[in-house]
């Protein structure tokens, strides 16, 4: 009887395009990691907030550094919207992993979980982590036109305005919300929360009067203290900051807000799946660009501290986000906020 062995040839020519398909994907992904960046093809850093804030600073200023320190051309999409960014950090999701769409984001990570109820992705696994890049202080504000001065008028005016006074934020589970929010709570006092898709929009309308106060980061409010756009009534670190836009301004610690402290970081981010040799030379690239001597005195003179522990390896980034998940979850449960 002749035997039928048409089965076993298909199965060795499926065993065989298996083979080629292997040879050649393993091929493909180690030339893609060898020429990885190709100068003719752009890394894009998405920021999730609107162009002008402090999360662009940060990235624009990283973008000048990695562009000399990896060879390649880096430019910079803002793509604001949803709470802590979500819009962007969705976007990232969605692109290839192959080292070009990357996400400079901030302690919206950290925060995410337990303030975005149906997050629709995983902050512990569904990004690959790159590296840390600075940690920033923040200072709480107010528009020009406030009758208070020092923070002590301003307590007064807070109890005076009662139900009256609204609170500017990048929209809930940004940096500026969870400032605000801890410092509502810190002098008890309920405020009105209006959100921006950044903390750029929020800032032309509290210098135009439109809101009365916003707590954000250095890295975009120094420059508008400095030129008395906005009135500046502390900082959120233990110390002072020793630069000299606001080395006189007092820290909220010291101004009877006992151990108020809010600092915000930034790190840099791609979509799960990336190749190994691409992550390790993005993250030797983010390395050299965080000891660019430019890149530290920009970050500096805006009273940013750019990262020099291991925090900069993507383990102990991704090791840190989750320290930091679980050291808010049960901060954001007991102020009872969350966004859908
Ligand atoms: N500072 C903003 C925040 O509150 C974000 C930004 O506009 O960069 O999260």
């Amino acid at each position: 009887m002749k035997k039928d062995n048409s089965f076993a040839r298909m199965g060795l020519a499926w065993v065989g395009l298996a083979l080629t398909l292997a040879v050649g994907l393993g091929l493909s992904a180690g030339a893609a990691a060898a020429e990885y960046p190709n100068k003719d093809k752009p890394i894009t850093l998405i920021v999730p907030f609107a162009a002008g804030g402090p999360t662009d600073r940060v990235a624009r200023d990283l973008s000048e550094a990695l562009r000399k320190s990896m060879g390649a051309n880096v430019l910079v999409e803002n793509d604001a919207g949803g709470p802590g960014g979500l819009i962007g950090a969705s976007k990232l999701l969605r692109s290839t992993p192959d080292g070009y769409t990357l996400m400079v984001h901030h302690i919206a990570m950290g925060i995410f979980p337990s303030l975005v109820r149906n997050l629709p992705f995983k902050v512990e696994t569904d990004f690959e982590y790159l590296g840390m890049i600075n940690d920033v202080p923040m200072t709480l504000i107010g528009k020009p036109q406030l009758p208070a001065n020092t923070y002590k008028e301003l307590l007064a005016w807070v109890a005076a305005n009662k139900g009256h006074i609204n609170l500017a934020n990048a929209g809930l589970a940004s940096a500026s919300q969870l400032c605000g929010m801890l410092w509502q709570a810190s002098i008890q006092v309920d405020m009105t929360s209006v959100p921006y898709k950044g903390t750029a929009p929020a800032m032309t309308d509290l210098i135009g009067g439109q809101v009365d106060l916003m707590c954000d980061q250095t890295t975009s409010t120094t420059s508008q203290i400095e030129g008395k756009k906005v009135k500046a009534f502390g900082v959120t670190t233990l110390k002072r900051l020793n630069i000299p836009a606001l080395k006189d301004l007092a820290t909220l610690d010291e101004l009877g807000d006992k151990g108020f402290q809010v600092t915000i970081w930034h790190g840099l981010y791609g979509p799960k799946g990336m190749p190994a040799d691409v992550i390790a030379k993005i993250n030797a690239g983010l390395k050299a660009a965080l000891k660019d001597p430019e890149f530290l005195k920009k970050q500096e003179d805006l009273g940013a501290v750019v990262i020099s522990d291991k925090r900069s390896d993507p383990a102990e980034h991704k090791k840190f986000v989750a320290s930091e998940i679980a050291r808010w979850s049960p901060v954001i449960k007991a102020a009872n906020v969350y966004a859908d």
